[in-house]
């Protein structure tokens, strides 16, 4: 099997102009070309659309993953070029992929094998530049809340309690803890600061759940940078940054058109990290494949714990969306994963525990029927693949083998059929796991309780602290957002397969005014991800005529 550049590159890609003509019947004015085959699709178009009905939403979640990634991003793709082949007038929507991982451990986030966006290396690196508005709005409030305190800080802010970061779309730990404004007088006040990789910035979370350009603005003026010393807070809008940073993100908030390998459309549009933030492509996109197709296949971060909780208690809430069903990818490699230390067939067997858990919380808490995909590796035998099945049958869940990967949307066919079939029997009744009136705390508890099956929540003192400035402040209506490892349903990454009656603590909470969540760190979460002993990017490279090589 050639790897998935090559794949990528022995593709016959359409233009994309003809393409969305005649794939989505959108007229040329629509859309704002970038090269051939990538075309941003203008805001005024989009709000044309809006009288149009919305087809069906399809979620394409997994079992808690290993660290190569289960298939997700590859599924999503399937489904979606498989949906097409049945007949269906499909659309697929996905983040962007952040340039720090590509050159590190998990290489690109476009899919694999024959279920890839294409043109993968532009995807993967550079894209439209929406990344590159977000850093550069997100350092634009750095730069000005620092020239603010070097001019006098009339605002009072405390130099000991600025929250805001820097960022960049590059894996480098030697950035997480830095001085800034050392050399004298005439370089400001020195203070402690540090950076964050782009896909970690509050203001791609508000790229992606912002409606429109006054509601984008809107939410980067309410950003909150710090504190003065008597804690009332400071936002980007008292620092009259908003306006700038709404200015460089004006092209960025609309979204990017790409295809699939087999001319499937798809919004490949904004990327929040799935732990501190959200983990879903921007609501625009989401809402605009909804009026410009009948299917809409869409991914969310890490395992249905955290990426589908989030979709539907962050993104679905706030945009009004109502995912129809959801699809779980499954892999015999990761189910055994989690019934080790057992071998071989005891191993998945031990492992299902966690797939069954995932099932279980979708149907009973996101109220949606959930479609098991298994994606099928060569490696992956007959007995294993019968004994996932088996379970599923005794559970009363749909299961389907798809082959995506190796076969292209032919592949998954039986999926599609399976998803078109629970679309339209339109039994879903998409269910939030907390209402906005609960206080935060509850909201915590309710998550942890329910989805990762917790005995207790336990919050440090300094989280207590916080949540009572935060009801004080008039946050308590925020929904939440629960940072911990994408490795276990609770923050130990290795209990394995499906613990109960464990305690989840909460070290401290990081407010996204701008967003609209309040996040809760439970455990390590790394804001600024580091490169590997052997990075990809020792192997990435490009030849005379401009063909890149290494990328995966
Ligand atoms: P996720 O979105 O869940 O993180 P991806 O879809 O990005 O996962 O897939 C992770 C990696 O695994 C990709 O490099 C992809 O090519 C590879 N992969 C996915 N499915 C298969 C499969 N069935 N066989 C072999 N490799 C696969
Ligand atoms: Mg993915």
């Amino acid at each position: 099997m050639p790897t998935d550049i090559e794949i990528a590159q022995a593709a016959q890609l359409q233009k994309i102009i003809p393409l969305a003509q005649q794939r989505l019947g959108l007229p040329e004015e629509a859309l704002s070309p970038y090269g051939h085959y990538k075309a941003k699709l203008s805001l005024s178009h989009i709000d044309s659309l809006q009288p149009r009905p919305d087809g069906h939403l399809v979620l394409v979640t997994a079992i808690t993953p290993t660290p190569p990634g289960e298939g997700k991003t590859t599924t999503t793709v399937g489904l979606g070029d498989a949906l097409a082949h049945i007949g269906e007038r499909a659309m697929i929507c996905l983040r962007e992929p952040s340039l720090g991982p590509c050159f590190g451990m998990k290489g690109g986030a476009a899919g694999g094998g024959h279920a890839q966006v294409v043109p993968m290396e532009d995807i993967n690196l550079h894209f439209t530049g929406d990344f590159h508005a977000v850093g550069l709005a997100h350092n634009l409030l750095a730069a000005m809340l620092d020239n603010h305190i070097h001019h006098g800080n009339a605002l009072g802010l405390d130099v000991r309690r600025i929250s805001w970061r820097r960022v960049v779309d590059m894996n480098d730990r030697a950035l997480r803890h830095i001085t800034v404004a050392l050399g004298g007088p005439g370089n400001g006040y020195p203070r402690e600061d540090g950076f964050d990789i782009v896909v970690a910035s509050e203001v791609m979370a508000i790229l992606c759940l912002a409606t429109s350009l006054s509601d984008l603005k809107r939410r980067l003026g309410a950003i909150v940078v710090g504190y003065t010393a008597d804690k009332r807070p400071v936002t980007a809008r008292q620092l009259q940054a908003d306006g700038a940073m709404a200015a460089l993100l004006k092209d960025a908030l609309a979204p990017n058109l790409v295809q699939t390998l087999e001319g499937t459309p798809a919004l490949v549009h904004g990327g929040p990290f799935a732990n501190i933030a959200h983990g879903c492509n921007s609501v625009i996109a989401t809402r605009t494949a909804l009026k410009l197709a009948d299917y809409v296949v869409t991914e969310a971060g890490f395992g249905a714990d955290l990426g589908a909780e989030k979709f539907i208690n962050i993104k679905c809430r706030k945009a009004g969306l109502q995912p129809a069903c959801a699809v779980v990818v499954a892999t015999v490699r990761a189910l055994k994963h989690h019934g080790a230390p057992a071998q071989g067939l005891a191993a998945l067997e031990a492992g299902m525990a966690n797939l069954q858990r995932h099932v279980e919380n979708i149907q009973q808490h996101y109220g949606l029927e959930a479609i098991v995909a298994i994606n099928r590796f060569d490696a992956d035998s007959a007995e294993e693949l019968a004994l996932v099945q088996a379970a599923c049958a005794r559970w009363q869940v749909r299961c389907v083998l798809a082959t995506h990967w190796s076969d292209g949307g032919r592949g998954a066919q039986a999926l599609a059929q399976a998803v078109v079939q629970v679309c339209q029997a339109r039994q879903a009744r998409p269910a939030t796991i907390y209402t906005d009136d609960m206080p935060l705390p509850d909201k915590i508890e309710a998550v942890a309780r329910k989805v990762y099956r917790a005995r207790a929540v336990q919050f440090s003192a300094k989280a207590q602290q916080q949540l009572a400035e935060f009801k004080a402040q008039g946050w308590e209506h925020l929904p939440v957002c629960i940072a911990k490892t994408q490795y276990s349903f609770s923050t130990d990454p290795k209990l394995l397969a499906a613990p109960e009656g464990h305690e989840i603590l909460v070290r401290e909470l990081r407010l996204n005014a701008g967003a609209e969540f309040v996040t809760a760190i439970c455990g390590d979460i790394m804001t600024m991800p580091g490169l590997p002993k052997a990075p990809a990017a020792e192997r990435i490279d490009v030849d005379a005529q401009g063909r890149i090589s290494g990328l995966f």
